[in-house]
């Protein structure tokens, strides 16, 4: 079942060649954050186990990132808790050692009210032009929540750039975004609760990974 869902990733050879190696792609039955059930999840923090992966994915990020825009035409990066932290600190970095192009990075932590910035930093967006570093979409439901919070703070997010779109579509909100893109997609199923057939089948909820707690 799951060699299915590991031939239907597309995208950057290198990158859909680390997840399958790092079997990332984990078999059970799944509560997603929107509420939505899965027989499929994208275990990513198996990506950011090993420093050369990082390595990997951040240079393939960065390069597919200046194909879409140019690097002098945005301040920096946010990304939200908790894999988009890692995601974007690499690649600042790698901005920085191939360039000497200083970007900013920013950090939507989760909170009992949703994403926020550290009252320390929230002056600091006003007027910054951010591009979103993501793992994996789903709904697109994080990156609204953060060009929300960007806005909010005087700032704007710009674009976007994901590890995997789990679905092989444009989510509608991303469409407001000057750019999105990911290296990856897949067509891994999710069902609303009460039509999932692991539910209807009795089999429990993985309470591991997803939002099952
Ligand atoms: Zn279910």
């Amino acid at each position: 079942m799951i060699e299915k869902y590991y031939r239907g990733l597309q995208g950057q050879p290198s990158v859909v060649n680390l997840i399958k190696r790092r079997e990332v792609l984990v078999p059970d039955h799944f509560r997603f954050k929107s509420g939505r059930h899965s027989d499929v999840y994208f275990a990513k923090d198996r990506l950011m186990l090993h420093s050369r992966d990082l390595a990997l994915i951040r240079g393939q990020m960065v390069d597919h990132l200046r194909s879409m825009i140019q690097m002098d035409q945005f301040d920096g990066f946010i990304g939200a808790a908790h894999y988009g932290i890692p995601l974007t600190a690499v690649c600042a970095v790698h901005c920085f050692e191939q360039s000497s192009e200083s970007k900013v990075m920013f950090t939507a932590e989760k909170g009992p009210q949703g994403l926020f910035i550290r009252r320390g930093l929230r002056n600091e967006i006003k007027g910054k032009r951010l591009v979103m570093l993501d793992d994996v979409l789903t709904m697109a439901t994080t990156v609204d929540e953060v060009a929300s919070l960007v806005t909010s703070l005087g700032g704007s997010l710009i674009g976007l750039l994901a590890l995997i779109n789990r679905h092989p579509v444009m989510q509608e909100s991303l469409k407001r975004l000057a750019f999105a893109d990911w290296l990856v997609t897949s067509d891994l199923p999710d069902w609303e609760a009460t039509s999932c057939p692991l539910c209807a089948a009795g089999i429990e909820l993985n309470m591991e990974y997803g939002h099952a707690a």
